[in-house]
């Protein structure tokens, strides 16, 4: 079995509430709770939810954007949850973010060559002449031409800002990108120029990506693998294929019901979840799932089911007392 690139362990992040007027500090908002899960080189493992699950807020803690409240990061086997300064160089270098609004992510001041530049400059790597042949590199690696370098944000299209974002990205040959919803801003048309555009690097230079998405034909369409969350855990954990022929947790079939997926012979059969996601700040007992779920019994709104794997299919795991069940 190949070693991970990257690991999560246990992780967990809390906000705290607003509390009002009145009150100094609200309750605590367990945005991600003990959430654990692999990544392996050149693999593109999918997080996808309703907004609000907190895949955001994982995928930023795991990437060491935010701190972690509680758990692990391990890079290469190297735990790098608390490293700071040069320690944390290394791991900034290999892990790259590519985010969904590529107009916010980009400095309006700078031109397309000094974005693509900067993380060269940040971490030193060659002289001037040779980050600007690499800028053109890769602009050309994303199908942007080396003329456009002196250009500036504003004058490109969506799509072409979000290759911008990518070569950027991609400028210190990372090896695992943190992808934000990268396509959820961007015209239909142009959504698949991106995707194919992201799944030919992943291919060509072996990138990992941790993408982030709540399109379950994106999701189709680039990922190996796929995390399901909820209320901030995991509940089901599967290879793609797998997932899409028999999701076995009921949150699972609900997102999946209400989306046709090109290429599964499947057409939407309903509605999405019922009702509304609860409240991070008042998490039900149980399943967190029960309020909203077709399948529930009396046991799941006193037990929480842990995520294990389902019978037979060691690799699968899911949350819920009936993960045993296909559908
Ligand atoms: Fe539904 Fe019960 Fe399974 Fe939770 S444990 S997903 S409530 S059947």
């Amino acid at each position: 079995m190949t070693a991970p690139l990257i690991e999560a362990e246990g992780i967990t992040k809390r906000f705290e509430a607003s509390g009002g007027l009145l009150r100094r500090s609200g309750p605590t908002v367990y945005a991600v709770n003990g959430v654990s899960f692999s990544v392996a080189p050149g693999e593109t493992l999918a997080l996808i939810g309703e907004s609000g699950c907190g895949k955001t807020t994982l995928a930023r803690t795991v990437a060491r954007l935010y701190p972690a409240d509680g758990g692990r990061v391990r890079f290469k086997g190297e735990d790098v949850t608390q490293a700071r300064g040069k320690a944390l160089k290394p791991f900034r270098r290999a892990v790259q973010m590519v985010f969904q609004d590529p107009y916010g992510a980009l400095d309006p001041r700078l031109t397309a060559g000094a974005i693509v530049a900067e993380p060269l400059v940040i971490h030193r790597v060659g002289n001037r002449r040779s980050r600007r042949d690499r800028v053109a590199e890769m602009m050309a690696t994303v199908g942007l031409s080396a003329a456009q370098m002196t250009r500036y944000p504003h004058e490109f299209s969506g799509g072409q800002r979000q290759r911008l974002g990518i070569a950027r990205a991609i400028a210190l040959d990372p090896e695992l990108i943190v992808a934000d919803e990268p396509v959820s801003a961007l015209d239909v048309s142009v959504q698949s120029q991106i995707l194919n555009l992201m799944r030919d690097l992943a291919r060509d230079r072996g990138l990992a990506y941790l993408f982030i998405t709540h399109d379950l034909a994106v999701v189709n369409f680039i990922a190996d693998r796929v995390a399901v969350m909820y209320l901030g855990e995991i509940v089901e954990l599967s290879d793609r294929d797998a997932l899409f022929a028999d999701p076995r947790h009921p949150y699972t079939r609900t997102l999946m019901r209400a989306v046709p997926v090109p290429g599964h012979g499947k057409r939407a059969r309903g509605a999405g979840p019922a009702g509304e996601v609860p409240s991070p700040t008042d998490i039900p007992a149980g399943c967190p799932f029960h309020p909203r779920c077709p399948r529930a019994e009396a046991v799941c709104s006193t037990e929480k089911p842990p995520l294990e794997p389902i019978a037979g299919q060691p690799q699968r795991r899911a949350a819920c007392h009936f993960r045993d069940e296909a559908a």
